[in-house]
């Protein structure tokens, strides 16, 4: 009974079907980031230690520079100094200590020059110890000159040549001094500001990478986290919700259900269970295909949706199974005024596939806490409800009452026996006659399925037919049937009745299964029958599913050389008009007209109407259920040519045929037509 649908997975899975592929691309992301890390640390840190060292070097040099000025500077002036103190002092040992201070400072002064020359200068620097070179070139003769006056005891000529021209000429060197001492460390302090300019750059550098670095890492992080919490999300939505409709699924609905009557059990109110089945969606999804089906199913579900308050539940429990819950009413009013909207919703035609659909469904509602008071038990009972309201009539609701329980299990047993009824040989065939007018002979016999149940006895088609069709059963059941009657109606013809017909019914699942014209060749070959006995009944709403490709399966079936008979004529939406298109041999006219004869001008003007047409078309023509003399005798005076019926004999098991068929007719029929 649950027709189950090709539902298209959802997107995302499908992209994501693989798990390994995005894992995979997990990894590489993982991977990149991490290396891109390494990488920019190794560059930062290469790129600091470069920085450092210059910044190392530069102070190491200028510091070792300044020194060396400094110490010029101070032996310079020592010098100075001591040529001033010579002058003064007396004492020959004081003065000898003195003039080795003197030696010793000159040795210092030339020795710190020579190493400021091995170190890196700049054209200044080099101009200045150049002049202070010229310079001390001039100064040094005269402080000679002045250290020999003072061995030579001639002081004041010493002391007057140190005052009047070696100090001088010592100042000018000591003011050379001061501006090499001056540009070096200006030099110096140029050289450390470029250095840590260059270090602030590689810093600035390796704090952007890093952060870009980090930023890399974040969005890797975060489209993982993205994609991950959307595929559980979705893997959560997909074990709850249906996939085709987007709505609840039955387990969700049971889990809503019980908290909705929590809630009504302290609120003291009411909670209606309406459980929905489309009628005849079947016959949708067989004729115009499984896309059409779930088109249908999407957009009821869509108008259920719409016709409830948000907190009411509405899931679809598969096929064409949907269930609603109106929770939180304290009448029953409300609830059967919701139901009434639904009916009326989903009545409303639809455009599916460029064409116009209606379709209806039948509801069966419980309520809390009258029907029960699980979610369980009020959904059981719904469903209950809703077989009733099919079994009725279709296109309207039901309310449960306690009955409709043992009717449940009823035809859940009779479900199950079903099942197993072909493999235990249950179904047999009850044969009624088809007599013709004019020769007042049994022309055939159409078969009629039923059912030998071991508990119920000989079940009618009305029983169990439509389960048959909804599980699809029907189709095994059908070819084994379809054998049994061609080997019977072979076995009359060797029995001396070589001109009986026999009529065999296919319903719509039979019709279009795939397997129909190689099954009933096979039949044909294994059975012996000669094709034009078989005679196959097919309604007209079977035609009018799809007229096209109908009339090319009839077409296939006749270059068989079988014969077709549109069944129950004139109840269905076929127009008259539509049946030139089918090569048919037989109409069948419904029981219905045949009924109110000879007593509705209407009905006769009817059955005369499509008598002419079956002339003109020469279709032969049986009228069904002639159940007395007055119909037979209006059948006949308007030209009918065979009927068959309760008045001529009942569907009658097999081991009643042969008595029929050696009976004389003549008597039941009356007047053969002249
Ligand atoms: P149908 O093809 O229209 O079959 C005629 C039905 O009318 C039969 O009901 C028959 O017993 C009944 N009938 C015959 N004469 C009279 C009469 O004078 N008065 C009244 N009131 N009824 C009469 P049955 O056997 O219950 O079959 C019901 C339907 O089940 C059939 O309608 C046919 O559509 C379907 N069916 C029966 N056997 C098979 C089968 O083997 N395969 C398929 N697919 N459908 C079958
Ligand atoms: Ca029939
Ligand atoms: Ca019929």
């Amino acid at each position: 009974m649950r027709t189950d649908h090709d539902t298209p997975r959802p997107i995302l899975l499908r992209r994501f079907g693989h798990t390994s592929a995005w894992k995979l691309a997990l990894l590489a992301g993982f991977v990149t980031q991490l290396l891109l890390i390494l990488f920019v640390t190794a560059i930062g840190l290469q790129q600091l230690g470069i920085t450092t060292g210059i910044l190392n070097e530069v102070v190491d040099v200028h510091m070792r520079k300044q020194n060396l000025t400094n110490t010029m500077v101070v032996a310079a002036r020592e010098r100075t100094l001591i040529m001033l103190m010579l002058t003064e002092i007396e004492d020959p040992f004081e003065r000898d200590d003195l003039l080795t201070q003197f030696n010793r400072n000159g040795s210092e002064f030339a020795a710190a020059r020579l190493a400021l020359l091995s170190l890196p200068l700049n054209a200044t620097e080099r101009e200045l110890i150049a002049q202070q070179g010229e310079l001390t070139r001039f100064a040094q003769p005269l402080q000679s000159q002045v250290i020999d006056l003072i061995s030579a005891d001639l002081t004041e000529e010493a002391a007057d040549l140190v005052v009047k021209r070696a100090v001088p000429a010592q100042n000018n060197v000591m003011a050379v001094l001061s501006r090499l001492d001056a540009e070096t460390r200006r030099v110096a302090l140029d050289a450390s500001r470029e250095a840590r300019q260059d270090h602030r750059v590689a810093r600035f550098w390796m704090v952007a990478l890093s952060a870009a670095a980090l930023l890399v890492g974040l969005i890797v992080a975060a489209v993982v986290f993205y994609f991950t919490t959307r595929i559980s999300h979705e893997r959560e939505q997909l074990a709850t919700h249906d996939a085709l409709t987007g709505l609840p699924n039955r387990m969700l609905f049971m889990d809503r259900l019980e908290q909705a009557l929590i809630r009504a059990k302290r609120n003291r109110t009411l909670v209606g269970v309406m459980f929905i089945d489309l009628d005849r969606f079947k016959r949708v999804n067989d004729t115009l295909g499984h896309a059409s089906g779930d088109q249908l199913i999407c957009e009821v579900a869509r108008r259920l949706r719409a016709m409830v308050r948000a907190d009411d539940i509405v899931a679809r429990l598969g096929g064409d199974e949907f269930v609603v819950a109106v929770s939180d009413v304290g009448m029953l009013t409300p609830i059967l005024q919701v139901v009434e909207k639904m009916l009326a919703g989903v009545t409303q035609p639809y455009r599916i596939a460029e064409r116009e659909l209606f379709c209806s469904c039948s509801v069966g509602v419980s309520v809390y806490p009258n029907d029960g008071s699980t979610a369980a038990d009020l959904l059981k009972h719904a469903d209950a409800a809703m077989y009733h309201a099919k079994g009725t009539g279709r296109n309207r609701f039901q309310l449960y009452d306690t009955a409709m329980n043992a009717m449940a299990e009823e035809r859940l047993q009779l479900e199950t026996d079903l099942h197993y009824a072909l493999e235990r040989n249950e179904f047999v065939f009850h044969y009624q006659p088809q007599v013709n007018l004019d020769s007042g002979r049994i022309q055939g016999f159409e078969a009629l399925i039923r059912w030998n149940h071991p508990h119920k006895g000989v079940l009618s088609p009305a029983a169990f037919l439509e389960m048959l069709e909804e599980t699809g059963e029907i189709v095994r059941v059908g070819r084994t049937l379809l054998a049994v009657a061609c080997n019977q109606a072979a076995g009359w013809h060797a029995a001396g009745f070589a001109s009986l017909d026999i009529a065999v019914n296919l319903s719509s699942k039979e019709f279009w299964h795939a397997s129909l014209i190689d099954t009933v060749r096979d039949v044909l070959a294994q059975s012996g029958l000669r094709p034009q006995s078989l005679q196959l009944e097919l309604t007209e709403g079977i035609f009018m599913e799809d007229i096209d490709s109908a009339a090319e399966r009839i077409q296939a079936l006749k270059t068989l050389g079988v014969t077709v008979a549109v069944d129950d004529f004139g109840t269905g939406y076929s127009s008259l008009a539509h049946l030139k298109r089918f090569p048919i041999d037989v109409l069948k006219i419904d029981r219905y007209f045949v009924r109110d004869l000879p007593n509705s001008p209407v009905n006769t003007a009817l059955i005369n109407s499509i008598l002419a047409l079956c002339r003109g078309l020469h279709l032969g023509t049986v009228a069904e259920g002639v159940e007395n003399r007055a119909q037979l005798d209006a059948l006949r005076k308007l030209g009918c040519q065979s009927l068959q019926g309760y008045f001529i004999s009942h569907p009658v098991p097999l081991d009643e045929v042969a008595g029929l068929l050696q009976r004389d007719w003549l008597p039941k029929l009356g007047a053969i037509r002249p």
